[in-house]
């Protein structure tokens, strides 16, 4: 059972409390991209063995989005942060590379 701490009301949230959002950190595509980035934008994703970045929703509790970082393995969480990021906070990574040395970091 996968276990959350919802970064905006503390609660920890059991899975059956939030809604899944996909891939975290995904680069849209802008104004005038051409299509091949545009259909990357729309269906390419990591979807790792290993540390993965997800966005959540605190469904059944305040409702909010909010990123995660978790082992897709192992179901470990590294931690979770507000989703108006562009990148994991340092204290995220600083946690994953404490865990997993050998993690080279975001593609
Ligand atoms: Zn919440």
């Amino acid at each position: 059972m996968l276990t959350l701490k919802c970064p905006y009301c503390g609660i920890l949230c059991d899975e059956t409390e939030l809604a899944a959002g996909g891939e975290a950190h995904v680069k849209r595509a802008g104004p005038g991209s051409s299509d091949e980035a545009f259909e990357a934008y729309l269906f390419d994703r990591e979807n790792p063995m290993g540390v993965h970045f997800e966005r959540w929703r605190h469904a059944h509790g305040c409702g909010k989005w909010f990123l995660a970082a978790r082992d897709t393995v192992t179901m470990e969480v590294f931690g979770t942060y507000k989703a108006q990021t562009t990148e994991p906070p340092e204290e995220i990574v600083a946690a994953i590379r404490a865990r997993r040395p050998e993690w080279e970091g975001r593609a």
